[in-house]
């Protein structure tokens, strides 16, 4: 089992100025090898190997130009060759665009797969080529160092992930039971409906820091932007500042209503919509909220923390008409404008759209994953969200 822990590090000024080292020369060497591979692709039509450009890399850090490429831990710029790779390989799946030039000013990484080692008891965090650095360990962590994984945000803060290899394995899935089942309803309004009637309020926590990050562009464009100044300088991380408070608030959120779902509830499965967020974030309009309530990262937390314990997530098609359909009778009515809040079925049944919606999920969910007769039409089937166990973020 594979599992990544976040902790925040202090290196001082000696330790910083050599971690801007390492992250100067991983993104260079990423770049060099973007370029490289993109250069040979638009002659030869053709993409370079890993194996390739690996030796391309040994060959350059003997020439004397770039000898300083070897103050730096080689194994990291290695790991930016497989970060590279995996890039492309994502890219090759359809499953991301393809790959970019990494900024100066954007977060900054780089990676150390091995000779790592952390005092636990001083806590100190010991990199090739750095040693000493203080770490906050405020939570311990099980198994073996695999990969560790240094990162500094724009607004100067810096982390490290430790991803751990132990010899646990994942508890077996439950059963699929239809009293053990959830249906989770996702909306703009709240942040989810369950099919047990329970509403989560939305954390419009982007809306409320939006004028503070308004106000700080704002004073940013009057400073000068041409001469990079100090002041300049000063407000892009004030406004970096705010985004990251609300990404980790988000996060955060996410994490607490996740662990309530899984941990303490005695469902044993969950059923969602399989929501395309990214299709939907092209719609401006809703975009903004909808990227506000991060739907995406719920389904994800969801799938690796049920994954943990032994529960399934079942999705299903996002063509799914959940919030036209009586969950009661089958009854679909034509139109259901957005503004109907609540209606009344043929069969005789009140619904509140939303709850009524997450049940008409689970019941979908229920009947795809069981193989039962399909009471609602539906040419998608209930599938077990892939998980890979590793938290992100
Ligand atoms: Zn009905």
């Amino acid at each position: 089992m594979l599992k990544a822990y976040k902790y925040s590090i202090y290196p001082n000024k000696e330790q910083r100025g050599s971690l801007a080292h390492h992250f100067g020369c991983a993104r260079w060497v990423y770049n060099w090898a973007l370029a490289k591979t993109k250069a040979y692709y638009e002659q030869e039509n053709k993409h370079l190997s890993r194996r390739f450009l690996q030796d391309c890399l040994v060959a350059l850090k003997k020439t004397e130009d770039h000898a300083w490429l070897g103050d730096v831990n080689s194994q990291s710029l290695l790991s930016s060759l497989f970060h590279l790779h995996q890039a492309y390989q994502n890219f090759f799946k359809k499953r991301v665009r393809m790959p970019k030039f990494k900024k100066k000013h954007n977060r900054q990484t780089y990676a150390c797969p091995q000779h790592v080692t952390l005092d636990q008891t001083n806590q100190r965090l010991h990199l090739p080529k750095i040693k000493n650095i203080n770490i906050r360990l405020h939570r311990s962590f099980e198994g073996k160092i695999k990969t560790v994984t240094l990162t500094k945000t724009p607004s100067g803060k810096y982390y490290t992930s430790i991803l751990t290899e132990s010899n646990a394995t994942h508890p077996a899935l439950a059963p699929v039971k239809k009293e053990k089942t959830i249906g989770i309803d996702l909306g703009l309004n709240h942040f989810a409906i369950t099919s047990q009637g329970e509403k989560i309020a939305s954390p419009k926590f982007l809306k409320k820091s939006l004028k503070r990050l308004g106000i700080n562009q704002k004073i940013r464009t009057r400073k000068d932007y041409k001469n990079k100044s100090t002041n300049y300088k000063k407000q892009c991380i004030k406004v970096a500042k705010t985004h990251e408070r609300v990404a980790n608030r988000r996060y955060d959120f996410i994490q607490q209503y996740t662990a309530r779902l899984v941990c303490e509830s005695q469902a044993t499965s969950f059923a969602v919509e399989d929501l395309h967020v990214k299709g939907m974030i092209k719609n401006r309009k809703l975009a903004r909220s909808i990227a506000d309530s991060s739907w995406g990262t719920f389904l994800r937390v969801l799938s690796y923390k049920s994954k943990w314990h032994g529960k399934n997530v079942l999705t299903i098609g996002r063509f799914v008409a959940s919030s036209k359909t009586c969950h009661a009778c089958g009854h679909k009515e034509k139109v259901m404008p957005l503004q109907v809040r609540e209606w009344d079925c043929v069969c005789g049944l009140s619904h509140d759209r939303d709850i009524n919606a997450s049940k008409v999920i689970k019941k979908q969910a229920i009947a795809d994953a069981l193989g039962l007769s399909v009471c609602i039409k539906s040419s998608f089937t209930a599938k077990s969200v892939s998980a890979d166990g590793v938290t992100r973020g």
